[in-house]
């Protein structure tokens, strides 16, 4: 008899949750915005199949950006043109370890599990409110409770992806259609930046037509 277990395998993202990946299937993966775990849409061993499904993903959403990835050697990897792992990817699977978890869902605003623009979730904590000093420490499974200044996964300074008005270096790198919109990434991604989900390569001129100064 069909357990109530057995018909939510039927549904994939279900399936998810509960399947381990395997070496060699590809994942239609959401790259951005980030989660705090990995959202997974699509798993194929079909290249063909799984780069039509990313390709759906993305012109059937408007916010938000998928991407194809290989589970090889226990992690993602970027995929070639002929299907094939190519560099490591900068999303993973993380596994946040349960004590950081349990910290970040007790309501207190004082510790919290933040993201780096990459993917990677690190735990902050307010050490001095007087100052908004904040404190951040790795919280995955195998790698928790180090302190850290630079992000482990990608290197990019954790202090600069606050909410900091005076942060000129980035502000002056931005372009200017892009001043005070909440869709801006601005990240490099192998020398290339995502200026955001919606144009990725950026507008011309300074005008843009999804320019948006509150978060959806
Ligand atoms: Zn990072």
């Amino acid at each position: 008899m069909d357990t109530l277990k057995d018909f939510l395998f039927l549904n994939a993202n279900v399936a998810t949750d509960f399947n381990p990946f395997c070496e060699g299937e590809y994942l239609v993966i959401q790259t951005y915005p980030h989660d705090k775990k990995l959202v997974v849409k699509h798993r194929s061993f079909d290249y063909q199949e799984a780069n039509s499904s990313c390709q759906f993903e993305n012109l059937a959403h408007d916010y938000t950006s998928f991407s194809l990835r290989i589970f090889h050697d226990s992690r993602l990897w970027t995929v070639d043109s002929e299907g094939n792992p190519g560099s490591r990817s900068l999303q993973q699977d993380w596994k946040i370890a349960q004590e950081y978890k349990d910290a970040d869902s007790d309501g207190n605003f004082e510790s919290e599990i933040d993201i780096c623009n990459c993917g990677y979730p690190y735990f902050s904590v307010l050490i001095d409110i007087d100052i908004y000093y904040w404190k951040s420490i790795t919280c995955l499974v195998e790698d928790r409770g180090r302190e850290i200044i630079n992000c482990p996964n990608c290197n990019a300074l954790i202090e600069d992806q606050g909410e900091d008005e005076d942060d000129f270096d980035e502000e002056e790198s931005r372009p200017a259609a892009c001043i005070g919109c909440e869709n801006y990434h601005g990240q490099y991604y192998g020398g290339n930046m995502l200026v955001c989900a919606i144009h990725p390569h950026g507008v011309e001129g300074e005008n843009c037509p999804d320019y948006c100064d509150r978060i959806l």
